[in-house]
């Protein structure tokens, strides 16, 4: 299918997201190929800055992307009373890497992502965000993330999956079975956070993946944050801990407004962070009963 039609790029999805569109007026195609995985496309757009599409879906655009990386990473890293040693699964853009590796706390910080095309093509087109991998502190694998949590075992203090949507490449990083590996490669009191979709468009699904992280985790929740480029503009995160006495709500590691400015954090701060984990009461009950 092709989704640009009169330089305007529209995220047809009938499976995902049916009878509903989002589209960006495009000034140019820089980049187009399939890779072994996937579709590729990157464009200049009018008002959303450089935009990297998988598949047909939007990733993210550099004028919203921070929303998502800052608390995809920092909501996790100040759950954690020591996050010392992370793993970022997916993320080929490096945004993430480039928030996990800004934590005062983090020492080393590995990835696995499974196609190779999207880094190359981040550091070309994307350099804000694929700064994060050329700080000392991450190690990149490239590799599929299923497989490598098969082989890592009580390593990591947080797991963060920055993974495209549930079709693809991805499909496997939303089972169950995931949470249990992911488990395994997590130390005592390990934290995990992975891109958990939205509620407003995949009620149930979220629903299915918190109970499939709760069969493995003793605590679970749902945050959320508002991305405009994202369907519905909105997007949340399942995250688990193994800790009991977790408090998601509550952050261990706090930042003072002049410590976030020097963090360059423009999303997250230690007010919006129990805020995020507030949710309407309809959406509450279904979640948590
Ligand atoms: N923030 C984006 C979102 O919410 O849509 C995701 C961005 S990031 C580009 C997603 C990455 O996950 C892609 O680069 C994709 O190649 C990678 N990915 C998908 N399936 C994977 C797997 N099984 N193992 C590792 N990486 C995977």
């Amino acid at each position: 299918m092709n989704f640009i039609k009169n330089n305007w790029f529209s995220e047809i999805q009938d499976e995902l997201w049916p009878g509903q569109m989002f589209s960006l007026k495009i000034k140019e195609v820089l980049h187009k190929e399939k890779s072994k995985f996937q579709d590729i496309q990157i464009v200049e757009t009018e008002t959303y800055g450089t935009c990297l599409i998988l598949d047909g879906i939007i990733q993210c655009t550099s004028r919203d992307e921070f929303s998502y990386q800052e608390m995809i990473g920092f909501l996790p890293l100040c759950c954690h009373p020591n996050p010392q040693k992370v793993l970022i699964v997916g993320g080929g853009d490096g945004g993430v890497a480039r928030e996990v590796v800004k934590h005062p706390l983090v020492k080393e910080v590995h990835q696995v992502e499974i196609d190779e095309r999207v880094v190359e093509l981040s550091k070309k087109y994307l350099p804000s965000m694929a700064c994060g991998f050329e700080n000392s502190k991450l190690k990149l694998t490239i590799g599929d993330g299923f497989e490598y949590m098969k082989i890592h075992k009580e390593e990591f203090d947080v797991i963060i999956t920055d993974s495209s949507d549930p079709i693809g490449p991805a499909v496997s990083l939303f089972q169950e079975n995931y949470y249990k590996l992911m488990k395994n490669a997590l130390k005592p009191g390990g934290i995990v956070c992975s891109q958990g979709g939205s509620f407003w468009l995949d009620f149930d699904y979220v629903k299915k993946t918190m109970d499939g992280c709760g069969k493995h985790f003793a605590k679970v929740a749902y945050a959320v944050t508002s991305v405009p480029s994202y369907p519905c503009g909105h997007i949340g995160f399942v995250i688990g801990s193994l800790d009991p006495n977790q408090n998601f709500s509550e952050p261990v590691t706090r930042f003072t407004k002049s410590q976030i400015d020097s963090l360059n954090l423009k999303y997250y701060t230690s007010e919006v962070h129990p805020a995020a984990f507030a949710l309407p009461r309809w959406v509450e009950k279904h979640f948590y009963k």
